[in-house]
């Protein structure tokens, strides 16, 4: 039995797994002090119509980390909201942006340009959500009419009523909600309707395979039909080739967004390269 429990002991000295913990660790004490060293940036990715013209972006997360190096948002994120840095991290994210979006408001080009912010759950949770995105756009002096906000389904799974009754709430003073990620998660088909939606997001893992998965390319045309029939916007991510754009415009999907079109860069080069 003892020797059982020394077998079991051994575990936790598992090289692997303590590598696994210190990386974590590590990676919490540096995110800890990337927000007041200035390590964040935001890069933003074109959203293109049908035209190949250039109709508003997605704001990105960027970080460069002096002792990681650049860290995928994939990775950062998620640690960000378990440690609840997200709030504050999401607080400068929507500053940042609306900042950019003042900018663009100014310009003859660009005072068209929509820019989209991914909004996490636990940011979006906080009582005072609404506040906060309402004194991003006023610092700023940015048009709330230009500023869509991304969720995903996951943030539908709780406190509907609280959320719906958020959602509303900027709806009503212009902002836009796109439904990122759509067909990944679990929401209910009745909700859309309940929900002051503008835009549903096709995910990038249905647009991937769109021309060589007839399931995927199934989910594919019954988001775009779905989002005709709601009268929603709909707009694809992901979009790697001129094959997938154009199956999707054959499809009825009108926006798109991809590494076909452009990676995520800096503002000044968006604008340059359209
Ligand atoms: P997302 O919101 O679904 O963003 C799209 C992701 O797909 C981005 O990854 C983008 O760089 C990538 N992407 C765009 N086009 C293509 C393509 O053609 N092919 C491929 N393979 N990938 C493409 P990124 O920037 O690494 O961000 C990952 C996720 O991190 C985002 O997924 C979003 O959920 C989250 N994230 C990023 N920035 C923020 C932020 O400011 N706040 C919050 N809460 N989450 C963020
Ligand atoms: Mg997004
Ligand atoms: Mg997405
Ligand atoms: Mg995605």
């Amino acid at each position: 039995r003892a020797k059982a429990m020394g077998r079991n002991a051994l575990r936790f000295f598992d090289p692997e797994m303590q590598a696994e913990i210190s990386a974590r660790a590590a990676l919490e004490g540096h995110l800890r002090q990337a927000l007041q060293q200035d390590q964040f940036r935001l890069v933003y990715q074109a959203q293109v119509d049908q035209g190949g013209r250039l109709i508003g972006a997605e704001a990105l997360l960027r970080w460069d980390s002096p002792q990681l190096g650049a860290v995928s948002p994939a990775t950062f994120i998620p640690q960000a909201e378990k440690m609840g840095l997200i709030v504050p991290l999401g607080q400068w994210v929507l500053d940042t942006a609306c900042r950019q979006l003042a900018l663009w408001g100014e310009g003859e080009d660009t005072a068209h340009l929509m820019l989209a912010v991914n909004i996490s759950m636990r940011q979006f949770h906080q009582p005072d959500f609404v506040e906060q995105v309402l004194m991003a756009i006023a610092r700023a002096g940015a048009n709330p009419a230009r500023l869509k906000l991304e969720i995903t389904e996951s943030l539908l799974l709780d406190n509907t009523e609280n959320v719906i009754a958020k959602m509303t709430m900027l709806h009503a003073l212009g902002l836009g909600f796109s439904l990122d990620d759509f067909g990944t998660g679990y929401s209910s088909l009745s909700y859309l309707k309940r929900l002051p939606l503008d835009q549903l997001k096709i995910d990038r893992s249905f647009v991937q395979d769109v021309l060589t998965d007839a399931n995927n390319a199934a989910i594919a045309r019954t988001i775009i039909a779905l989002a005709h029939s709601l009268e929603l916007e709909v707009i694809a991510e992901g979009v790697e080739t001129g094959e997938q754009r154009d199956w999707l415009a054959a499809h009825g999907c009108h926006a798109y967004q991809g590494y076909w079109f452009g990676r995520p860069v800096p503002a000044e080069e968006l604008i340059a390269s359209f």
